[in-house]
């Protein structure tokens, strides 16, 4: 079979419902694939079942078919793909270039996040320990269709990094490498908060023989007192029933440019509408609601 030449995707976290800041990111998303002539995926991150809001995954995929985003195939979940991941894991702590890690929470206070590499050489065994991967001195950089060239020095700025958590859960940096690999995805197209954890993903993606897809980090939204629009930010879930006036406002918020008499379009009309229209070239770097919110 032939690998299509586009392959994007919208991999939600259910730690809670989509936001207007998701409906961009994902919207970004669908209309890329789409004026591509693209697949477009959808993959549940459930990695962290006691982080979960009840009823979050099938609120997400509801939101998404209300407002015309469809998909293409089965959702992929992430809770079934411990067996791959724990492959992986194995196989990088036999080559040594991951190694399990005992610090206590406590022990790494004032380490600032970046991990000092007690454990590198300690040789602790696999089980009842965090799985960390040795980065080395050395920057990673990448271009950004929208953000431009980010670079991050892998040894200074973010040290040696969880794969696995002590308690056994998997960290989103190795999933999200392993699954778009599998998944053939070739373009992401997600919010900028991630996009300092993108180096992380590219040495993963070289470590491991695997493609560099694109990338593309659309802006956050950001309130106007400065707070981003998140997760942890109470920003409304979005309502099936303001599925065309917030699609359009996130068009607008993602420099793309409407006409009048679009509000009376269903949520599939409007998609329509834009998708031969869409110009990544037109999205901003940075945004604030008040920008965002043009009407
Ligand atoms: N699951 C991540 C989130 O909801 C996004 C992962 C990604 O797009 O790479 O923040
Ligand atoms: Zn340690």
């Amino acid at each position: 079979m032939n690998t299509p030449a586009y392959t994007g995707r919208f991999a939600p976290t259910p730690s809670g419902f989509l936001h207007f800041g998701s409906l961009v990111a994902a919207l970004a998303s669908w209309l890329d694939a789409r004026s591509a002539g693209g697949r477009w995926l959808v993959r549940m991150e459930d990695l962290d079942p006691p982080r979960e809001a009840p009823g979050a995954q099938a609120a997400i995929l509801h939101t998404l078919e209300r407002y015309g985003l469809q998909w293409d195939g089965e959702v992929v979940y992430q809770s079934q793909r411990h067996d791959a991941y724990d492959e992986i894991i194995d196989r990088l702590f036999r080559q040594g270039l991951a190694y399990a890690c005992t610090c206590s929470r406590k022990q790494l206070e004032g380490t600032q996040g970046i991990y000092p590499g007690w454990c590198r050489n300690a040789c602790h065994p696999l089980h009842d320990a965090a799985i960390r991967v040795r980065v080395p001195e050395l920057s990673y950089h990448f271009d950004d269709r929208v953000q431009g060239r980010f670079e991050q020095h892998l040894g200074r700025e973010v040290g040696d990094f969880v794969i696995r958590r002590r308690d056994g859960l998997y960290a989103y940096q190795l999933a999200v490498v392993l699954d778009d690999a599998w998944q053939g995805v070739t373009d992401i197209v997600r919010g900028a908060d991630l996009l300092d954890s993108t180096p992380r993903q590219l040495y993963l993606q070289e470590l491991l023989g695997l493609p560099q897809p694109r990338y593309l980090h659309v802006p956050l939204i950001v309130q106007p007192d400065g707070h981003k629009l998140g997760k942890s930010y109470r920003s409304p879930p979005l309502q099936p029933e303001q599925a065309t006036q917030l699609l359009l406002r996130a068009l607008r918020a993602l420099g793309q440019s409407t006409e009048p008499g679009l509000e009376q379009a269903t949520p599939s009309e409007l998609l329509h509408w834009a998708t031969p229209r869409w110009d990544a070239g037109t999205i901003s770097r940075s945004l604030t609601l008040a920008e965002a919110d043009l009407h």
